[in-house]
């Protein structure tokens, strides 16, 4: 009876579709029956097989890498509810090699006969499970695919009305914005056709972004860069144009080849609209700065013409002269004719130097109290002889000053004056007429009066196109260079810096063939206590008469230079000797022979230059060297240049041509401070 229930039962657990086995629930989990499907899963033919297979023990059936997970859901199925059955998943390794999913539905049993036993009903579903895994890992590469866009949008800083994924590796793109959810994936090539039409992309362009957007072309283009754009213009509905941009920038490479592309388009029609803007500010700047070089280069060949021609004056009256020797009256003719012309470069020079102090921001106006009608007689005798020569009327007019001493800088207002004037006289022709009138206004600030000067005269005038360039530096009517007069062009934009700088204002009225006028109003502070300024200024007059039989070391490199300065000085009965340079100087000065008062030092100089020669001199032993009153006279006259005389040890420094009546009164106050 036993036995043919047992057989029955085989033959009922037979008919059980997929895999059944028993094992028991003790730690070895010995297989106690498996049903012939499960010896045919795991790639046997008998049970014995199998069982050799499995070592006899359901630990055999599983996946090593999964058994871990499997014993841990059969210990909560023995601890759980025991009429549920326990579900878990597991890979199994079949005897003929790879992989099997298996589904594994168990349950635990106390039985009479076997004790604690599993019984397990066991499906394949390998395939099941493959399909899972390869949704999963499409899933998982969607997201991916995301997380790159994500990325590489926010890399970019372009707003982009469309954008693409591209696989160059297998020729598909899909939308992915605006329209995200489109998953249809298209052919790159034919969404590139669809894309650049004759209706849609400007003709030539499309021809030129087509090949521009072949996948070889783009695998190429990304394989050093991660991005590459290219801009083109777009047809709109309304047939107008719009500029775009393409941007293809590389989100996964293998290898170093870019795989997968985002593509974006933009618009940068307001881009271009400001690269436009910014080409013609730039255009625009340049051509300025191109007509400020041209007028340089006018400047310099009109400099080089102004210099030549008192230069020349200067060499040809000096060979008349030297021919004249024994006609004392040709030769003072030819000496004054030589003096004309080397004002007229030194002014030229002044000129020159003042424009690049202005231009360097190095132009300094210092102010001092100074009776303002002393200026115009100053001017005047600037100009005298070109007004009696040219047979012009001169008027002046200072009836309307109350206050004539006032806080300003008398060399700069007598250049703002000289200038203008000059100009009136320079373009006034023969039987002219020049009317100066200043005046004075009462301002709303305490103390400071408003001054205005009106030049005025009967000349050429200005046309009125140049009249608007009339203060640019270097810029001078044609006109002017034709009739021969002298001036580069740098007198009003130097006047007009003065005046500037001393918060004033200059304004110009003009009518060709009938005359100019120039207007200046500056600001200055009144100084009411006259006598006392004029009592200090009658104190202050030069008398040199103190500093005759003074000992002056000259230390000059160029003879010319040492001559004038030697008979200048002599003149004034001051006792002269020279030194070639810095380290003839120090020679003299170490052997003691002679006491100096006074050294008159050149800076560039041959061997040892006058501040070193200065330094070498305060660092002599003995405090006369210390104090021995040292005067540079050079022709640098930057404000550092005197700078760095006084820092080498120098008392004052003065600038070539010499002055003569400057440096006595420099040596006369440095003497009596002694
Ligand atoms: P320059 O050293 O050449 O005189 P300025 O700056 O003083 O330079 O003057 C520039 C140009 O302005 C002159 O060359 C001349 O063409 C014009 N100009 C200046 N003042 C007068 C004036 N009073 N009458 C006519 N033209 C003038």
């Amino acid at each position: 009876m036993e036995a043919i229930k047992k057989i029955e039962i085989e033959e009922i657990v037979k008919g059980i579709p997929g895999g059944f086995f028993i094992y028991y629930a003790n730690g070895a989990e010995e297989i106690i029956y498996a049903n012939q499907e499960v010896v045919y899963l795991y790639g046997c033919d008998t049970r014995d097989e199998f069982l050799e297979y499995t070592n006899g023990s359901f630990k055999g059936m599983v996946h090593p890498e999964d058994l871990e997970r499997v014993e841990k859901s059969i210990a909560d199925q023995i601890a759980g509810n025991p009429r549920n059955f326990d579900y878990v998943e597991y890979r199994a390794l079949p005897k003929g090699g790879g992989v099997k999913w298996i589904e594994d539905f168990g349950h635990f049993v106390k039985s009479d006969i076997y004790g604690e036993v599993f019984y397990v009903f066991i499906t394949d579903v390998t395939e099941k499970m493959e399909r899972n895994i390869k949704q999963k890992k499409r899933l998982m590469n969607l997201a991916i695919d995301q997380e790159l866009l994500r990325k590489s949008l926010e890399s970019t800083v372009y707003s982009f009305v469309k954008v693409y994924m591209i696989n160059l590796r297998d020729g598909y793109s899909r939308e992915i914005y605006p329209d995200i959810s489109n998953e249809e994936n298209k052919k790159y090539i034919d969404a590139i056709d669809a894309y650049i039409t004759p209706e849609n992309v400007m003709e030539e362009e499309g021809r030129r972004l087509r090949i521009l957007l072949q996948p070889e072309h783009l695998q190429k283009a990304l394989v050093e860069r991660d991005s590459v754009e290219y801009r083109y213009r777009r047809k709109l509905p309304d047939s107008s144009v719009e500029w775009c941009v393409m941007v293809f920038t590389v989100s996964d490479r293998d290898k170093g080849l870019p795989i997968t592309v985002t593509l974006g388009i933009r618009s940068i029609e307001k881009l271009i609209q400001k690269e436009n803007q910014q080409r013609l500010l730039l255009e625009s700047a340049f051509m300025r700065a191109r007509q400020a070089s041209e007028a340089k280069t006018i400047f310099l060949a009109n400099m080089s013409h102004d210099i030549r021609t008192p230069m020349n004056a200067v060499v040809g009256f000096a060979e008349l002269g030297l021919r004249h020797g024994n006609s004392p009256e040709k030769m003072r003719e030819c000496l004054r004719k030589i003096q004309d012309s080397s004002q007229v470069l030194l002014r030229l020079i002044d000129d020159i130097l003042d424009m690049s102090r202005i231009e360097a921001d190095r132009l300094r106006i210092e102010p001092e109290s100074y009776d303002l009608l002393e200026i115009m007689p100053q001017v005047y005798q600037m100009v005298e002889k070109e007004i009696h020569d040219k047979g012009l009327k001169f008027s002046y007019d200072f009836s309307g000053i109350k206050d004539r001493v006032v806080f300003c800088d008398p060399t700069r207002m007598k250049q703002v004056l000289y200038n203008l004037v000059g100009n009136a006289v320079k373009f006034t022709p023969a039987g002219g007429k020049i009317d100066v009138r200043i005046s004075q206004y009462e301002s709303l600030s305490n103390g400071i009066e408003n001054y205005e000067f009106i030049i005025r005269d009967t000349g050429i005038g200005i046309a009125s196109e140049f009249l608007a360039k009339i203060f640019i530096p270097f810029e001078r009517e044609k006109n002017t260079t034709v009739s021969g007069n002298f001036g580069v062009g740098l007198g009003l934009p130097i006047t007009k810096n003065i005046v500037d700088l001393m918060n004033g204002s200059i304004e110009t009225e003009s009518e060709v063939g009938k005359g100019s006028t120039f207007i200046v109003r500056i600001p200055f502070q009144v100084v009411r206590e006259m006598e006392e300024q004029e009592a200090h200024a009658q104190e202050d007059q030069h008398t040199f008469s103190g500093l005759a039989g003074k000992q002056v070391l000259l230390v000059e490199d160029n003879e010319l230079n040492r001559e004038i300065a030697r008979e200048l000085l002599e003149e004034y009965h001051l006792l002269v000797d020279e030194a070639e340079d810095g380290d003839i100087a120090l020679e003299m000065l170490q052997n003691g022979e002679k006491e100096y008062d006074v050294i008159l030092m050149d800076i560039q100089m041959p061997r040892m230059n006058g501040y070193e020669a200065t330094k070498a001199i305060r660092g002599l032993s003995g405090s006369k060297f210390s104090r021995i009153p040292i005067i540079a006279l050079s022709a640098n006259a930057f404000e550092e240049d005197k700078r760095m005389a006084i820092s080498s040890g120098m008392n004052h420094h003065l600038s070539k041509p010499m002055d003569i009546e400057k440096v006595l009164y420099t040596m006369k106050q440095l003497l009596d401070a002694e």
